[in-house]
């Protein structure tokens, strides 16, 4: 850092959980970097793979913002000002509720140059850790993103795909219960929630839309997605053995 040349802000994707689903070109930035700006999701473990880094927690959790995004912004700023190679470390994908928008604009807008490393965002992540494929062929076609809870902090929730995964919603799975019923979900729909997916003290549970709100007791207070439709359900075993070669189906105990 010599202060006379531009540096750059990387936007790098940590991933959900374990340090180790980092992508291999975000961890190579992380040992590169000279500032890291990071979330509260992101492992503490990834501390090792910059270790040269000046590393700020800039954590935003839920609604209480501890650093503003103002002051997000001018960090950014002033160390890229100056020369640094920054890495903004965000939790799972940064292009998904992260915030990714207002970040990049400011830089742009600063003339610092930008670029981003995708990670694993949570949805990919839930369904990894439970193997509940989010596409299934013939009749899940489509997968949808959404927020469950809107700017003005009121939890919406409509039928746009075949599986549709809610981030947000943690606190508020009775609402979304409510919500989903309204929107013309049949109510024995099955429901996957995942808290901390691909952490090591993951929790996977299964429901239908209409028994969701049972679910909060056992996630309260955990990040969490929750899975509708196709890509929630569990598995059907018994169309396996028709479709294998009798070779491959593994003989059972009389
Ligand atoms: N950029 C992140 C999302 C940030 S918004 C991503 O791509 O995953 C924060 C929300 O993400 C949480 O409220 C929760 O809904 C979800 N989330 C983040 N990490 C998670 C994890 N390990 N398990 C389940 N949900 C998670």
């Amino acid at each position: 850092m010599d202060g006379k040349q531009i540096g750059k802000v990387f936007f790098v994707g940590a991933g959900p959980g374990a340090g180790d689903l980092i992508t291999l070109r975000g961890a190579r930035l992380l040992g590169r970097a000279d500032v890291v700006l990071h979330d509260a999701l992101t492992d503490p473990a990834l501390r090792e793979l910059a270790p040269k880094a000046h590393w700020v927690h800039v954590g935003k959790r839920g609604y209480r913002d501890s650093t503003v995004q103002v002051e997000i912004n001018a960090l950014m700023v002033k160390h890229a000002s100056r020369g640094a190679l920054v890495v903004r470390l965000k939790g799972g994908d940064p292009s998904v509720f992260g915030r990714l928008e207002e970040e990049l604009q400011a830089l742009h807008a600063a003339g610092i140059p930008t670029e981003v490393v995708p990670g694993v965002t949570a949805a990919l992540a839930a369904a990894a850790a439970t193997q509940r494929p989010l596409t299934r062929r013939g009749s899940g076609r489509s997968v949808s993103l959404t927020t469950a809870v809107t700017q003005a902090g009121t939890v919406q929730a409509g039928r746009r795909a075949d599986t549709e995964v809610f981030y947000m919603a943690g606190q508020r799975l009775a609402e979304l219960s409510r919500r989903l019923l309204a929107a013309g979900w049949p109510a024995d729909t099955p429901v996957l929630v995942v808290s901390r997916a691909l952490w090591p003290d993951q929790i996977a549970s299964d429901h239908t839309v209409a028994t969701l709100p049972a679910a909060s007791v056992l996630h309260s207070a955990r990040p969490a997605v929750v899975t509708v439709g196709v890509g929630a359900a569990a598995l059907a075993l018994d169309q396996v053995s028709a479709a294998l070669p009798s070779t491959l189906v593994p003989e059972r105990e009389p």
